[in-house]
């Protein structure tokens, strides 16, 4: 199995479905997993895009195995950098009279394309390529003449015109093409290098890739694919072109249509935005292929007993960022609290603050339940800064006159306690209530003015607890000190 992508940007996350998929059905049969750059477009080769495929992989733990053919060299396949076989195999093409050299202009094909009724809908095909400058149409010595002069010329494809090309797809079944719709397709390019096509045959070929699995939109290259197989007399690998991944509105998810739905569209801006990778794979696992239950919870390796190419579906797939948000949130609540703490890290330290190790533990139990993605965290400042500012709706709402003088009796009688955790934290508070005939409500959400600065929060006694007596004493202070001192004056 390989994933082929074109370094010519960053790695979408359409492009990573595409890894899962084949890393999945290569798991499962003991084949390898190979990552082969297909380089061959230099007009839209990105230097830097390899390095973030490759970061990509990394990131969600499907790394490609050592290559196959030399067990020595880990790392990709370069097309770039097997060009001579390329070469090697479009003489070949030539010589057996399935391709043949075209000199034509660009020019003369523009004035090929509208020469018909139809601007644009002339092909360079089989009806029209003896009207062009090529080696089937030009005598032999004026192609000899050409060739030695070093005149620019394409390799093209001999397409038959009296036949169907048919395409067995694993997703969706078999489909025929009618082989005179095809263009002469150009396989090696003036400037020396291959196309996609001839590349990627010869590619899958010669890494005996059992299955080509990828996205819809290289269904209509099969077919010329088809007729490369035959000519050479290869054998054609099991195909299977994963359906379209469309935006919450329809239509394909593109980097326009993703923004606008808050969508990230690159692979590494998914780990930027604290998801997790193990909720990524889950998600885009399910993002075409339909488990044989209902469960929808699969870690990397049961994702690889369970899956099938034989449960993609072919209609086009919703990409839904709430649902992936809902699978981060159970791959969240699953870990340890020493992991979950490391994963909140690096987070509390991008927003330059500070946590006590074991603090972090008790501090992650508390907001298990309460966060979406790792960088949430930092929705809960008051586990690691006194409030910057008092939310103002909260205190118009919830601040009384008294309430300033409530919270710090209460504080005097939560301090006097013998231990300062949750459960006793919390029968002083009770008792407190009962003698002063006060309801819940009202000190409540001043309580956590005083700490947070707003009205809602995590679980107040078990927050009091991690905060320890110091810092609840001087937060409770400070906000009877401020917002006492701003009521009273008002
Ligand atoms: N280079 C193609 C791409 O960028 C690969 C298509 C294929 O897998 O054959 O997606």
């Amino acid at each position: 199995m390989r994933f082929a992508p074109s370094p010519t940007g960053l790695l979408h996350i359409g492009g990573l479905r595409t890894a899962l998929y084949n890393y999945l059905v290569a798991r499962q049969s003991g084949g390898a997993f190979v990552l082969r750059i297909e380089d061959t477009d230099r007009s839209r080769f990105v230097p830097e895009a390899e390095a973030y495929i490759r970061e990509s992989l990394q990131w969600v733990g499907i790394e490609p195995d050592e290559s196959p053919e030399d067990p020595a060299e880990h790392g990709p396949y370069r097309q770039s950098e097997r060009s001579a076989r390329y070469s090697e195999i479009a003489s070949r093409l030539v010589s057996a009279g399935h391709a043949y050299l075209a000199f034509d202009t660009a020019d003369e094909i523009a004035a090929l394309r509208e020469s018909g009724d139809t601007p644009g809908s002339v092909r360079y095909d089989s009806s029209t390529r003896m009207r062009m400058r090529n080696s089937l149409s030009l005598p032999p010595e004026e192609v000899q003449r050409l060739v030695a002069a070093d005149s620019p010329h394409v390799v093209r494809l001999k397409v038959p015109d009296d036949r169907e090309v048919v395409v067995d797809d694993i997703v969706r079944g078999q489909i025929s093409f009618a082989a005179d719709q095809l263009d002469d397709q150009i396989l090696v390019k003036s400037d020396g290098y291959p196309t996609y096509h001839l590349a990627n045959v010869v590619d899958d070929h010669d890494m005996q890739i059992s299955h080509v699995i990828r996205g819809e939109e290289w269904l209509p290259s099969t077919p010329k694919h088809v007729l490369l197989y035959e000519m050479l007399d290869w054998s054609v690998p099991a195909m299977a072109h994963l359906p379209l991944i469309l935006s919450p509105t329809g239509g394909k998810l593109s980097k326009r249509s993703a923004d606008k739905h808050g969508i990230p569209v690159f692979v590494l801006d998914y780990r930027d935005s604290g998801f997790e990778p193990e909720a990524v794979l889950n998600y885009l696992a399910l993002l075409g292929w339909h488990p044989d239950s209902d469960r929808e919870r699969f870690s990397l390796d049961e994702l690889v007993r369970a899956f099938s190419l034989r449960r993609v579906g072919s209609a086009g797939v919703q990409f839904d960022i709430e649902k992936l948000t809902w699978f981060n949130e159970q791959v969240l609540r699953e870990l340890s609290s020493q992991r979950l703490a490391e994963k909140l890290a690096p987070h509390i330290e991008a927003a330059g603050w500070t946590c006590d190790r074991d603090e972090m533990e008790t501090i992650v139990e508390l907001l298990r339940d309460r966060i979406s993605l790792a960088r949430d965290v930092t929705s809960y400042p008051e586990f690691f800064r006194d409030p910057e500012d008092y939310d103002e709706k909260a205190v118009r709402k919830r601040w009384k006159d008294d309430s300033g003088d409530l919270l710090l009796n209460l504080l005097e009688r939560l301090v006097a306690g013998e231990s300062w955790d949750a459960p006793q934290l919390e029968s002083a508070f009770e008792s407190f209530l009962a003698e002063n005939d006060i309801g819940k409500g009202r000190i409540m959400p001043v309580m956590r003015i005083a700490l947070s600065g707003r009205a809602s929060g995590p679980d107040l006694f078990p927050t009091l607890a991690v905060l320890g007596r110091e810092t609840t004493a001087r937060r409770f202070r400070s906000a009877a000190d401020q917002l006492g001192a701003e009521d009273a004056s008002s």
